[in-house]
């Protein structure tokens, strides 16, 4: 495993970086507590300074930790505010790459591209899926493609097929039904 595969290995606390300047999982994450909506700024998020109400936050807030403050393997300057992303394991079997939708290409830019392909490539033989959501649009990334769903996945389930055949492994995405299991809050 290389390093960038190993980059987004499930994530063992404690945290090994702290947050710094960075709170873009404020604004793009969901709060029910709060009644926020995913990709709009939580109302205590004071960017630059903070969270108004740290000691009082709810422990929704408390308990969620991006991939890049957890793993020791992810570079390091793939802080999320900078990257304008950030990666986290959603269920057992599926990490999401949340984008900052006033920059949805981020993910696609030199640097971080060819490393999350090699992590998806990595993933997707262990039946894990790797998607990127940028507001209601989600793209699957398997080994040989990306499958851009765009919206119709929302709220769906999304199902990752690996084949072998004669010619090797196949894969492809088929869109379920509606996704019971999907975590209404980050956890
Ligand atoms: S996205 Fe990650 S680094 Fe940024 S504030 Fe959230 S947990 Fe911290
Ligand atoms: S309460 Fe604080 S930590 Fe929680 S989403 Fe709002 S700004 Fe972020």
């Amino acid at each position: 495993m290389t390093t960038h595969e190993a980059a987004i290995a499930p994530a063992t606390p404690p945290v090994i970086r702290e947050c710094g300047s960075c709170m873009l999982c404020c604004k793009l994450f969901p709060v029910k507590h709060f009644d926020k909506p995913a990709g709009k700024w939580c109302v205590h998020a004071k960017p630059g300074s903070g969270c108004a109400i740290h000691e009082t936050r709810p422990n929704v807030c408390r308990s969620f930790q991006c991939e890049w403050t957890t793993n020791a393997l992810m570079p390091a300057d793939w802080q999320p505010d900078k990257a304008k992303f950030f990666i986290f394991r959603s269920r057992p079997n599926q990490y999401d790459i949340l984008v900052e939708s006033g920059a949805p290409h981020s993910w696609r830019s030199e640097k971080y591209y060819a490393p999350i392909k090699q992590i998806a490539a990595s993933y997707a033989d262990q039946g894990v899926l790797v998607i990127v959501s940028i507001g209601s649009k989600r793209i699957v990334l398997l080994p040989d493609r990306d499958v851009d769903l765009g919206t119709r996945a929302e709220g769906k389930e999304i199902i990752l097929i690996r084949e072998t055949g004669p010619q090797g492994v196949r894969y492809d995405v088929e869109i379920g039904g509606e996704d019971k299991n999907a975590p209404q809050e980050p956890v």
